[in-house]
């Protein structure tokens, strides 16, 4: 990059918020991903203005800009491949408005989700997309990869929620799509084209979500069970029983086993999968919904079903599923974290090639699933200094893939695309679908600055 621009990038935002110092620039060169590379400078802005004028003079020199919110995404979304701009939105991160009467918010970029559910919680309100990184995921992010979570099978993904974006586009032109009404069916819907669009199309400033009243209460369901195949027969059941749960999550043994050995909650090792189930409304339903769950995982022959009396007991059976991830990730140097999705009704038969694959591979794969929504979490254990195991655990990802889609999958479910997958799209998106999106990208972004190396 020219001395030139990154003079005239650190006078739009003044001192202080803008870096070339090597540790930084390494810092914002990784994600969770195997890829690296680092950027020519690192910059904060706190304002859609400062994003527009840094987006103008990117553009005028043809430099690359890649937007990141917290990094947790799990496809090489935010590695600056190409160098140039990281534009870190951790700055804006002001929760502009809650507005109860009209049941919405409008925030920045950067707040961070967790810290919104718990400001509209106090109106009574909640914000249901609620990924498993909640903690560190900021807005920005979720709206990127449209990001999804344990409540998806009831309430939907990010996109269902959102009423109208500020979105800085790459010349640096301010677009406002959509509005601050529920209903809104005018021309395109712009919204929706940039919710997923991992940094490609343009760099969100601003975010205005719908919010829905917050459940009075819920209770949470665990059950065991010996053979895989009757766990997804009791998800299947439970849907079909018209219940819909707010959340119902699987983990198979592999998981079970180093979760067991790791936090010793009492968890049995001899089965093949646990369910999780969470209901959530009134009070009164949820007693009626509960035993009719109860019912309905015993006939499909659960070995243990156990109902949590409390909140506190609700939390001790979460427990197991929120320390899955980093018990997984503590037991080998890398973790991939892939999220195939198919049919609900084709879970089991997913699950299970899932395990012959790994042992083709000589790999540790376990699986957690979002199993309500057929989405697959297989967990892929290794060390990268290994070559042998590292083309092994490529061999895998290829053919988790390849069999997701013969059983009517998608590539991803909720992580998106990014670089790792990139690869693997022309697999799902036909000829016609790769033009349309090319046209897109080529309209919104003729130099291709924005985020390039990615998926488009
Ligand atoms: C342990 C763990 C659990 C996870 N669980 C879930 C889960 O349950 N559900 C789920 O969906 N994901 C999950 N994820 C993936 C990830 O956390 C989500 O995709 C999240 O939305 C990313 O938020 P972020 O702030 O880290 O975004 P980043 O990783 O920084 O960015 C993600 C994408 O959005 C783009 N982006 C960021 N900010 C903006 C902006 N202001 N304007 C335009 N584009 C922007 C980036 O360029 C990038 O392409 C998990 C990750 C981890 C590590």
């Amino acid at each position: 990059m020219k001395d030139s621009l990154k003079k005239e990038l650190i006078s739009i935002v003044g001192p202080g918020r803008a870096t070339d110092e090597p540790e930084d620039l390494v810092a914002y060169s990784l994600d969770p991903s195997l890829d690296e590379h680092r950027p020519d400078i690192v910059i904060y802005p706190i304002s859609t203005e400062e994003v527009s004028s840094i987006m103008k003079a990117a553009y005028r020199e043809a430099v690359p800009v890649t937007v990141r919110g917290s990094g947790t995404n799990l496809a090489g979304e935010t590695v600056p491949v190409r160098g140039g701009i990281v534009l870190a939105m951790s700055r804006m991160d002001k929760i502009l408005e809650i507005d109860p009467h009209n049941r919405l918010a409008r925030v920045e970029p950067g707040v961070i989700n967790y810290d919104l559910q718990v400001a509209v919680e106090k109106y009574g309100l909640m914000y249901p997309p609620d990924p498993s990184s909640w903690r560190t995921a900021t807005m920005g992010g979720t709206v990127g990869t449209n990001a999804g979570g344990p409540k998806t099978l009831k309430y939907g993904v990010t996109r269902d929620y959102l009423l109208g974006l500020t979105v800085v586009l790459a010349n640096g032109d301010v677009l406002k799509t959509g509005g601050r009404a529920i209903k809104n069916v005018t021309g395109y819907d712009l919204t929706r084209l940039m919710c997923g669009s991992e940094g490609t199309l343009g760099i969100v400033t601003e975010i205005i979500v719908r919010l829905i009243p917050k459940p009075r209460a819920s209770r949470t369901i665990m059950a065991h069970f010996p053979r895989l195949e009757d766990s997804s027969d009791a998800v299947s059941a439970i849907i079909a029983s018209g219940i819909v749960p707010a959340g119902l999550e699987l983990m198979d043994k592999v998981v079970i086993a180093a979760v067991e050995a790791d936090s010793h909650l009492g968890m049995p090792t001899d089965v093949e999968a646990i369910l999780l189930v969470e209901v959530d409304g009134d009070p009164e339903s949820l007693n009626i919904q509960v035993s009719r769950i109860e019912a309905i995982l015993k006939e499909k022959n659960a070995s243990g079903v156990t109902a949590a009396e409390t909140p506190e007991e609700a939390e001790r059976l979460w427990t197991g599923r929120r320390a899955a991830f980093s018990v997984m990730a503590r037991l080998r140097p890398n973790v991939i974290i892939e999220d195939a999705t198919v049919p609900v009704s084709n879970l089991t038969t997913m699950v299970r090639k899932v395990t012959q694959i790994a042992e083709k591979h000589k790999l540790q794969i376990g699986v957690l699933a979002h199993a309500g929504d057929g989405n697959l979490h297989p967990l892929i254990l290794f060390d990268e200094r290994d070559k042998d195991e590292l083309h092994r655990v490529e061999a895998a990802i290829d053919e988790i893939f390849r069999v997701g889609l013969a059983l009517g999958g998608t590539l991803s479910g909720e992580h998106g695309i990014g670089m790792s997958k990139a690869p693997f799209l022309g697999l799902e998106l036909d000829e016609v679908a790769m033009s349309v999106t090319k046209t897109i990208k080529q309209s919104l972004d003729p130099k291709g600055i924005l985020n390039p190396g990615k998926f488009v």
